[in-house]
């Protein structure tokens, strides 16, 4: 289907839906200047991944992954929300959209106004200490320590969820709730290939919903468990549809 096609596809299905949801990836805040894992932009040519976001690589040494996690935190507190972000939290305010699950943990859906937004993978914004357990917010911590560490002397992790740990189970409870609940699903900026997030749309299929994904390129979900896939800018098509369902 050509682009201007799908493009009113969505616009009609987002239009009949009562309970729209969203689930969002790396790539909607990539127009935010934070790099997702695939795409070139610095940050993750130096530190791979799987090898940094890794429980096992932050517990046998936790000073070489604050490298990295202070580089990202750097990143996302100077990012602003873009377009994407801003119309999302305009769906929510005019009762469109019931709740943003995320897996990004930069803040920057709360940052744009979303209310209802499931941090799936965590928050850089707080930090736990591992040993006893104390919460820290992220202004309270020197993160130019290295490593930032508890009043106890405990090098302190932030509550972003790593390769290797499992998904808070509150938000879990709630993302498949929001999942089984909803009877459309937009997925944005998501290559849908770490799991348990990349079940997600799964799940909302499974509860009757439609899932209309929007990507630069096409994913795992594409012409599978999505409905329609739009081809684009996260930045350019959430506000596209939003303005095309609900009027300026
Ligand atoms: P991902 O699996 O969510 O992949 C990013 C996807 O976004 C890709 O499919 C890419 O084609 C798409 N994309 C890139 N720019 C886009 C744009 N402008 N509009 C629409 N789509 C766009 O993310 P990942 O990078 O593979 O990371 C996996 C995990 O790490 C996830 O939990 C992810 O959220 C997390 N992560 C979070 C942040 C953040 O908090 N901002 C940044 C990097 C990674
Ligand atoms: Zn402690």
């Amino acid at each position: 289907m050509d682009q201007t096609g799908a493009l009113s596809r969505a616009v009609e299905m987002i239009g009949r839906a009562d309970r729209v949801a969203a689930l969002t990836g790396a790539g909607i805040s990539v127009e935010s200047g934070v790099p997702d894992f695939r795409g070139a932009g610095g940050l993750w040519e130096k530190y791979d991944p799987f090898e940094y976001a890794h429980i096992d690589s932050f517990q046998a040494d936790p000073a070489k992954v604050w490298h990295m996690l202070r580089e990202m935190d750097r990143i996302v507190t100077r990012a602003d929300p873009n377009p994407a972000h801003l119309a999302l939290a305009e769906m929510e305010r005019r009762g469109k959209l019931t709740a943003v699950i995320t897996q990004n943990v930069d803040s920057l859906h709360q940052r744009a106004g979303s209310q209802n937004v499931i941090e799936f993978h965590g928050s850089h914004a707080r930090l736990t200490c591992p040993e006893c357990g104390r919460g820290y917010g992220r202004e309270e911590v020197d993160l130019d320590a290295d490593p930032p560490r508890c009043g106890c002397g405990q090098a302190l992790k932030p509550d972003v969820v790593f390769f290797g740990e499992a998904i808070p189970p509150s938000a879990l409870e709630l993302a498949v709730q929001t999942a089984l609940g909803c009877d459309l699903m937009l997925v944005i900026g998501t290559s849908a290939v770490v799991a348990p997030a990349s079940m997600v749309p799964a799940l909302a299929v499974r509860g009757g919903a439609k899932v209309v994904e929007i990507n630069l390129e096409p994913t795992e979900l594409t012409g599978r468990v999505a409905d329609l896939t739009l081809l684009g800018r996260a930045g350019e098509v959430i506000p596209y549809l939003v303005e095309a369902v609900l009027g300026p």
